[in-house]
């Protein structure tokens, strides 16, 4: 079997580290003996590149990029990210991207920048002197039927770490929270909602990066990109995932969350 992971904006989209949420989900089709390989859609990528990619990542980007990336994106590239989307073609976007995959983003200088408007959401940042929001968050991932897929998966409740950094506010339409708050600032500081689920799209603000910090949701995306390239159940294999446990127990250690028995 293989996954072609399409990998958006590379160069220009990619704070925070998230470029790790490729290389994490790369390593874990490896260690399963499924091929991986890696396209570009980045500006000298053709509108056709979009074609047999199976997960879309995209990551996070400052003001300035994410006005270029919407330059670039506007038309058939669009049209095709959408298709993708909409097919049901897992995808994870952090940040940024969610920001451009809305109605629109609103910068703290200059033009609102138009997005896809394939997500109900639009984003807002108050101005220059507004406090970002930045830390560590943790958020229970509420989107259904993500949420109880992922419980059948983990046996518990899936909770997410991240951290994240961003002076841009997201305000939900009609899309649904990808989870609720427990700890950070999420969408907007105010709602406790955090990202959007739509399809097998997952939005979040979490950087972190997000999948190393989080497999099970690495391993969701790999599950649902093979079931729907090859059209039959997959069941993955278990993977040796100890030192990401005790990365993720340390942490919620430290953020005085003693009381979450988390698995993975
Ligand atoms: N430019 C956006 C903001 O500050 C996104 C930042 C990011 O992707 N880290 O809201």
């Amino acid at each position: 079997m293989e996954l072609i992971i399409g990998w958006l904006y590379p160069n220009l989209m990619s704070t925070y580290g998230d470029r790790g949420n490729v290389i994490c989900l790369q390593r874990r089709c490896q260690w399963r003996n499924i091929d991986v390989s890696i396209v570009s859609l980045d500006r000298a990528a053709g509108v056709e590149s979009f074609d047999d990619v199976d997960i879309i990542v995209g990551g996070g980007a400052q003001d300035r990029q994410q006005e270029i990336v919407m330059r670039d994106l506007k038309g058939i590239k669009a049209e095709a990210l959408r298709t993708k989307l909409e097919s049901g073609t897992p995808g994870v976007f952090t940040c940024g991207s969610p920001q451009l995959l809305g109605h629109y983003y609103e910068p703290a200088l200059g033009q609102r920048i138009e997005g896809l408007g394939l997500l109900d959401l639009v984003s807002k940042h108050p101005g220059v002197e507004a406090q970002r929001c930045i830390g560590n968050v943790v958020f229970e991932i509420t989107a259904s039927p993500l949420a109880e897929e992922l419980q059948t998966m983990l046996g518990e409740k899936p909770i997410v770490i991240g951290f994240e950094n961003h002076g841009g506010r997201t305000y939900l339409g009609k899309v649904s929270s990808l989870g609720k708050v427990i700890k950070g600032y999420g969408n907007n500081g105010e709602d406790k909602t955090e990202g959007a689920f739509y399809r097998n799209a997952i939005a979040t603000y979490a950087h972190g990066p997000l999948l190393p910090k989080n497999p099970f949701l690495a391993d969701w995306l790999i599950q649902k990109a093979l079931q729907k390239k090859y059209q039959t159940d997959i069941t993955l294999t278990k993977l040796q995932d100890e030192l990401a446990l005790a990365a993720r127990k340390s942490m919620l250690q430290r953020l005085e969350f003693n009381d979450f028995k988390t698995k993975v």
